[in-house]
């Protein structure tokens, strides 16, 4: 018999949608894949000449759990770079990918009956993963008008003694908001002036450089100093640094947490490899041109998809201010016949019909946002531009 904790995890509709995409590949069918939630670019050179020197000199060995000094340096330097924040040595930790970060917060601090406040949509991984402590998602409404972003009145509406975390994503997957210095601060007021003083909040930064149009990333911690020792800054070299196999994540909170999160992760997988770590070194520290540059290009592959979807397609698309998705409305589908005659009622038959046409996207629902898709430009411009024309083809003969 399963325990209780895995029964309650559903299958997660991005890696359902993944699977059937291969599937249908396998059976030899053409399909453009833009589910992906990772960066097509290789990891930049210098990261894995560090790695493989790592290899050379020894570093292959079992490291501190929380991560080597040298790897926690960087990340101070970072974070102090970055974000104006300082965090001591023992208030950092490093995980198998920011993923294995937030789990462990959650493990550490949530029980059951416990809410986290989460704006819609979010990373559907959020819910399962407070799911299997007995925490309860308190969604945050926003609206496509507002950008998805939320509101305080919102925010404090969703708020109550129960509430443990708040979690921000920003910029956010799947639909790419972001949050201005200014809109933080209203938020994180929300937040501070509440009576249950042991709300924490989460920072989800991972997409922290694939912000867009000179936009500047702003973090709870920074702009509210009054939360620093109440918050959990969460980032990740996967997106950044196009090194999402490397599996490393890492955060910057207060010792108490940090020092949980370590024990926890002592009895997982004790941590992440150790040339990973000195990857991660060479990432942080080094040359961050390329991280400007693939900005660029993923800019303007986003505005290219968002100008040929308009121009060829009933889909309305919001311009997204950072990471990699495009999060239209299928609402213009919806209701119409497909020439089988099968009526598309949701989102899901939306991108199963979609699919069987030779491209592959999540439905909205995976993120908790039903009527919508998520369409990843973390391909190549001629990809997007055959999406888009495999798109324009299959909607035009709906009826
Ligand atoms: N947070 C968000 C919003 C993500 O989209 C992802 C990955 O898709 C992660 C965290 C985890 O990234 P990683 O575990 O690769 O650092």
């Amino acid at each position: 018999m399963l325990s209780p904790m895995v029964e309650r995890l559903r299958p997660s509709p991005i890696l359902a949608m993944a699977e059937q995409t291969r599937q249908a590949v396998q059976a030899g069918h053409s399909v453009i894949d833009l589910t992906l939630g990772e960066p097509d670019f290789p990891t930049p050179e210098h990261i894995c000449v560090a790695a493989i020197e790592a290899i050379r000199a020894g570093h292959t060995h079992y490291t501190a759990v929380n991560g080597t000094v040298a790897l926690r340096e960087a990340i101070q330097r970072k974070f102090e770079r970055d974000n104006n924040l300082r965090y001591g040595l023992d208030e950092i930790n490093v995980g198998c990918g920011a993923k294995q970060i937030i789990y462990q917060a959650f493990a550490a601090t949530l029980r059951p009956g416990d809410e986290v406040a989460v704006p819609i949509p979010y990373w559907s991984s959020y819910a399962d993963m407070i799911g299997m402590f007995g925490g309860v998602v308190r969604p945050v409404p926003t609206s496509a008008e507002n950008g998805f972003l939320a509101k305080p009145a919102d925010l404090r509406r969703a708020l109550n003694d129960k509430t443990r975390w708040v979690l921000f994503n920003s910029p956010s997957n799947p639909c790419g908001c972001a949050y201005s210095e200014a809109q933080l601060l209203e938020l994180a007021e929300a937040v501070w002036s509440h009576p249950n003083q042991g709300i924490w909040v989460m920072a989800d930064d991972i997409y922290e450089h694939i912000l867009y149009d000179g936009r500047r990333h702003a973090t709870i911690a920074q702009v509210e100093p009054r939360l620093r020792d109440r918050t959990l800054s969460v980032n990740g070299v996967s997106k950044a640094y196009a090194m999402t196999g490397w599996r490393v994540g890492y955060s910057g909170g207060p010792r108490e947490l940090a020092s949980a999160m370590t024990k926890i992760q002592m009895q997982i997988n004790s941590h992440t490899s150790a040339i990973s770590q000195a990857a991660a070194v060479a990432a942080l520290d080094g040359p961050q041109a390329i991280v400007a540059e693939r900005r660029e290009l993923f800019q303007a592959r986003r505005d290219r998809l968002i100008q040929r979807l308009e121009s060829d397609t009933p889909l309305e698309v919001a311009t997204p201010a950072g990471a990699f998705y495009l999060f239209p409305s299928c609402e213009p589908l919806l209701g119409r016949h497909t020439p089988d005659g099968q009526c598309l009622e949701s989102d899901m038959d939306a991108a199963q019909y979609l699919l069987q046409a030779g491209v592959a996207m999540v439905p909205g629902s995976g993120f908790g946002a039903p009527g919508y898709l998520r369409m990843s430009y973390a391909a190549s411009t001629e990809q997007l531009d055959a999406a888009v024309d495999r798109l324009a083809q299959a909607i035009q003969v709906l009826t």
